[in-house]
């Protein structure tokens, strides 16, 4: 294979991940809201009662991302069949999701990616990791921690609302600063 970007490119933007997950994982889907769909977690590891396990196409970069608040893992549909497959690289994930769709460089070379906003996927991914280690303060102590973890979220929400970049990057350090002291 040679153009090796452009087939990553097409596999995590292009195939319908819910799809995927209804036929080849054996999911039942639910529709939520907007793009978004969940379902029991199918990762072997976690014991999922709830639907813990959520997949988006998100609209503004063109790309399907899943994300599960029960165990913590996320990201596109290449990182979903590492982790589900038990592969060791993302070329693996790849060859078997080009195997499986049949797809080559031949087919996907007409395929442009949209142009990403980065910041986006950063704070997407700073909001995952802030989520999880909030989930464990609460878990050790919800007492100690429910107030001021409620109001970071009551901040955060309010500088996300009006698209405030800046103020959203300095509540998300000092969460950061606070959680690393406690
Ligand atoms: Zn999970």
């Amino acid at each position: 294979m040679k153009n090796i970007p452009q087939l990553f490119e097409y596999v995590k933007c292009k195939i319908d991940f819910v799809n995927f997950l209804e036929v080849y994982i054996g999911c039942t889907i639910k529709k939520m809201g907007g793009n978004g769909f969940s379902c029991k977690c199918p990762f072997s590891d976690h014991k999922d009662s709830k639907a813990s396990f959520n997949v988006s196409y998100k609209e503004e970069d063109g790309v399907w991302l899943y994300n599960c608040f029960g165990c913590n893992s996320g990201g596109t549909i290449i990182d979903f069949c590492k982790k589900y497959y038990g592969l060791e690289t993302s070329m693996e994930s790849l060859e078997l999701l080009a195997n499986k769709y049949n797809l080559d460089e031949e087919k996907t070379l007409n395929f442009k990616p949209r142009k990403r906003t980065n910041w986006k996927k950063k704070l997407e991914l700073a909001h995952i990791l802030t989520a999880s280690q909030c989930r464990k303060l609460l878990e050790k102590d919800y007492n100690k921690h429910s107030v001021w973890i409620a109001d970071y979220y009551r901040q955060l929400n309010k500088a996300l609302e009006s698209n405030d970049i800046q103020s959203v990057e300095n509540i998300g350090f000092k969460a950061l600063k606070r959680m690393k002291n406690v």
